[in-house]
């Protein structure tokens, strides 16, 4: 059970006790490591880091997932026709705005490659020797393996996105802006042929790098599943009155940006929390947040 929890103000350790529920909303980097530190996690890398276990639950920081991302960038050759093909770009205030916050120099472009349903998964563990010395800052607790491109199928769909790109610079409008490639090739990748397969994997490999949607390292799932963290309601398994509530809990990466998506989990999570405590014989499609007179301060009469 979750009775609270200790943290520090100004230095001064503190602990605020809960009267409901305990809800860990620290990030899918950092949730799963508060949820190892109090002893909820892999058995492993529990004992490994001498925590008293609470409960065993391997799938705390496993499942990482990410949304890998490449770039191809190129010289514009002609200023001219690159003038020129701005114009043609519908216009509005709000993009005339965009574009104030995002104007790029005139003489280069570039193309991002981003893998929006990876297959890959990364994890994230405690680092066993700095938690046994005793180091407070997360960041340098928290070991993460973001596992980008383990996954053979992710490298074949980011050579076969990469290609569209040099598909779409030979189209007739992109051909007048006269574009060469001003990527930076790393050095490992000039044993292959120039615009080989092999040559572009090796450029995406050394290249890629993370578009920071992490998620799923804390996944809701049923019980029968080994690696869910959370249930449908959000409560963590075995342990009464705890809850997560952020990105950590989606199973699967969503197909893009993960902000709004974890706006919607947090929106789920306030209504059943909110059902539970106020009509908890209300059906599951019930949210109180819809009926804000639910919430109205009760006027005590003798005050
Ligand atoms: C650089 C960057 C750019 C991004 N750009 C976009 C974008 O353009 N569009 C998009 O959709 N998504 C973007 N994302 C992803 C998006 O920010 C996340 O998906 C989203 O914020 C996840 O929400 P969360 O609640 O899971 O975690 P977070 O937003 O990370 O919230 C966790 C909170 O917990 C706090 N916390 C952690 N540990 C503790 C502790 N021990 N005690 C107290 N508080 C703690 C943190 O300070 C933080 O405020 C970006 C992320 C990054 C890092």
């Amino acid at each position: 059970m979750a009775y609270g929890v200790t943290y520090l103000r100004h230095g001064i350790p503190q602990i605020a006790h809960a009267s409901r529920d305990v809800i860990i909303s620290a990030g899918a980097i950092l949730s799963p490591l508060m949820l190892m530190k109090s002893g909820v996690g892999p058995p492993q890398i529990l004992r490994d880091a001498n925590i008293p276990i609470h409960e065993a639950l391997p799938g705390v920081g496993q499942n990482l997932g990410d949304h890998p991302l490449a770039q191809l960038t190129f010289e514009i050759g002609n200023a001219a026709a690159a003038a020129a093909f701005d114009a043609i770009l519908p216009e509005s205030d709000f993009e005339k705005e965009l574009i104030k916050f995002h104007s790029t120099p005139r003489d280069g472009m570039y193309f991002s490659i981003a893998l929006g349903r990876p297959r890959s998964r990364g994890s994230v563990t405690l680092n066993r020797k700095a938690y046994l010395s005793r180091e407070v800052n997360d960041e340098n607790l928290a070991a993460i393996d973001l596992g980008s491109l383990a996954d053979h199928t992710d490298l074949e769909v980011m050579l076969e996105a990469l290609r569209m790109v040099l598909k779409i610079k030979e189209t007739s409008a992109f051909k007048r802006l006269d574009l060469k490639l001003s990527s930076v090739i790393p050095p490992s990748c000039k044993i292959y042929r120039f615009d080989s397969n092999n040559f572009w994997k090796c450029y995406i490999t050394h290249t890629t790098k993370t578009f920071w949607h992490y998620s799923g390292t804390c996944k809701m799932g049923p019980k029968s599943d080994p690696f869910a963290v959370v249930d449908s309601k959000f409560r963590v398994f075995g342990i009464r009155a705890l809850r997560v509530v952020d990105a950590s809990v989606l199973p699967m990466s969503t197909g893009s940006n993960t902000n709004a998506p974890t706006l919607l989990v947090a929106e789920k999570a306030a209504c059943c929390i909110l059902r539970n405590h106020l009509q908890p014989n209300f059906g599951d499609k019930f949210c109180p947040l819809d009926y804000p007179w639910l919430f109205k301060p009760v006027v005590d009469p003798h005050k």
